[in-house]
């Protein structure tokens, strides 16, 4: 138990240096450059940022869940992974439309060039290696993480088609979260919170899958242990 309360304390601590490293995750990268001057005058800073991050947030979380499911066989991973292949596709749609350079230029399975997002991806994988219970609390820590950047990321743009995109995402991974506490409560065991507020958590699993947007893989018939 104590391992596991240090591990997850030390993957928030990776999880949320993707928040609070906004301003350098993007540093050191040759490309960035040349991408900010090509949509200098459309996008700001933070903007273009955040969708080159979010462009890799959904790839890992779709690496993740392919990675997982070779090593379980959860059928909830096959699912989302492939809802996560439409997300990270449609970020890179909008880094398209503005002319940014896509931060994906080798999209093998476990590549990242965002190295806390490379840090995290080795964390999450140990973790979920050791046990199938631990491999779904890998996937309820991905979603959790991602709709806190996608919440960031929302306050960060006034732009419809992007904010659209964002919220399209943020939808799906409330969904996906809903699946991985099912299969979690599904074992018997209580979900706890592991970056957003617990009660914020409990909003989301304790109300209906939700329909719309682009949909795709909603991790459905998964159950939601009820
Ligand atoms: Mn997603
Ligand atoms: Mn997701």
């Amino acid at each position: 138990m104590t391992f596991r309360k240090t591990l997850i304390a030390g993957m928030v601590a990776i999880a949320c240096t993707g928040l609070l490293t906004t301003p350098t995750f993007a540093k050191g990268n040759g490309q960035q450059a040349q991408a900010t001057t090509a949509q200098a005058q459309v996008l700001s800073t933070a903007e273009t940022q955040s969708l080159r991050f979010m462009r890799e947030e959904e790839k890992l979380a779709r690496d993740a869940y392919i990675a997982l499911y070779r090593q379980w066989q959860l059928p909830v991973f096959n699912n989302i992974s492939q809802s996560e292949q439409q997300h990270t596709d449609k970020v890179k749609a909008l880094l398209q439309t503005y002319r940014i350079a896509d931060p994906v230029t080798n999209d093998a399975v476990g590549v990242f060039q965002n190295t806390d997002l490379a840090a995290l991806y080795a964390t999450l994988m140990a973790r979920g290696q050791t046990s199938a219970l631990d491999a779904l609390y890998v996937g309820a820590l991905i979603e959790e993480v991602d709709i806190v950047d996608l919440q960031k990321s929302m306050r960060e743009t006034t732009r419809p088609d992007i904010l659209n995109t964002y919220d399209n995402l943020m939808r799906a991974s409330r969904n996906h979260l809903r699946a991985f506490v099912g299969q979690i409560q599904s074992k018997g065991v209580a979900y706890v919170a592991q970056t957003m507020p617990q009660a914020e958590v409990d909003a989301i699993v304790n109300s209906p899958n939700e329909r719309g947007g682009q949909g795709g893989g909603r991790g459905n018939g998964q159950g939601r242990g009820r």
